[in-house]
């Protein structure tokens, strides 16, 4: 997969030379290009930033900047354009679903903002000519747009082929699309077996599978409750089995056409 970022603190994009993502790329399995605004800002001081049209406070980025970087990434008229992603608070939610969508693309080209954000004449024109998602990755404001790709890019590029050590990991993963699309991972364990008199959950050193798998989803399906009950709230009449449905009764959730609510008491943490 190829990625191309333009930002104004390409340093702040150091991060993807590090880890799973820089391992990635030290594969050949992602080629990320970084490319400084600023080169195509002409005047004495390279200015990428004007003030409001209608008012207030804080500056807009420019259209000219962002149009020349954008047509010097993806001329034209030269071949497949690639998917452009600007991050903005104001864009739609970036979710795991988001993420395998994403990670099927050969390539896209990411457009961090600073400021206000950038003139919205630069995102209408680019729609012209390639798909253009705005994207945020969650209800607040950050300073800038680079952390944004950070996440994307990070929760990209481990569901691309040969980039995790061991691919059936993704599958379990809290929101894999799935069995646990609308469910958290539930807690995890490891070596040793006591460890300040705490024992890891016996039915993990049984050995038997079958009631491993059910203990998980049970402990999916309560942290889920605990944490995140409006995503049980989406859950389906089939992504549930018998099993589900008494562990779910249990934590006070009923199903009443077709939809799963909770009647019950909190769930105990
Ligand atoms: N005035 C804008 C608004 O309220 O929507 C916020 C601009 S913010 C200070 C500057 C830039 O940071 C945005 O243009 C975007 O690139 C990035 N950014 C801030 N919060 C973000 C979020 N939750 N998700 C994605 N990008 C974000």
């Amino acid at each position: 997969m190829r990625i191309d970022v333009v930002t104004i603190f390409p340093e702040y994009l150091a991060p993807l030379d590090v880890s799973l993502v820089g391992k990635a790329r030290a594969k050949g399995l992602l080629d990320v290009r970084l490319h400084q605004l600023r080169d195509q800002a002409h005047d004495v001081h390279r200015t990428v930033d004007d003030t409001p049209y209608g008012g207030g406070p804080g500056m807009v980025m420019k259209p000219e900047p962002w149009a020349a970087a954008l047509d010097a990434v993806a001329p034209p008229d030269a071949g497949p354009p690639p998917r452009l992603i600007v991050p903005t608070p104001s864009g739609r939610p970036f979710t795991q679903q988001l993420a395998v969508e994403l990670a099927a693309e050969p390539w896209l080209v990411f457009a961090p903002a600073r400021y206000e954000g950038i003139d919205r004449r630069v995102i209408d024109e680019a729609g012209t000519r390639m798909r253009v998602d705005e994207v945020s990755i969650g209800d607040y404001v950050l300073a800038g747009g680079e952390v944004a790709v950070l996440v994307i890019v990070e929760a990209v590029a481990r569901l691309l082929p040969g980039v995790l050590g061991n691919a059936e990991s993704a599958r379990d993963d809290s929101f894999a699309p799935g069995a646990m699309a609308n469910l958290l991972e539930g807690p995890v364990y490891t070596k040793p077996a006591v460890w300040r008199d705490r024992e890891v959950p016996s039915v993990l050193l049984s050995g038997n599978h079958g009631a491993i798998a059910r203990w998980r989803r049970d402990q999916a399906l309560r942290r889920t409750a605990q944490n995140r009950p409006d995503l049980l709230e989406r859950l389906t009449p089939e992504d549930v089995d018998k099993h589900d449905r008494a562990t779910l009764a249990a934590l006070g959730w009923t199903e009443r056409d077709g939809r799963f609510s909770s009647d019950g008491p909190p769930v105990a943490h």
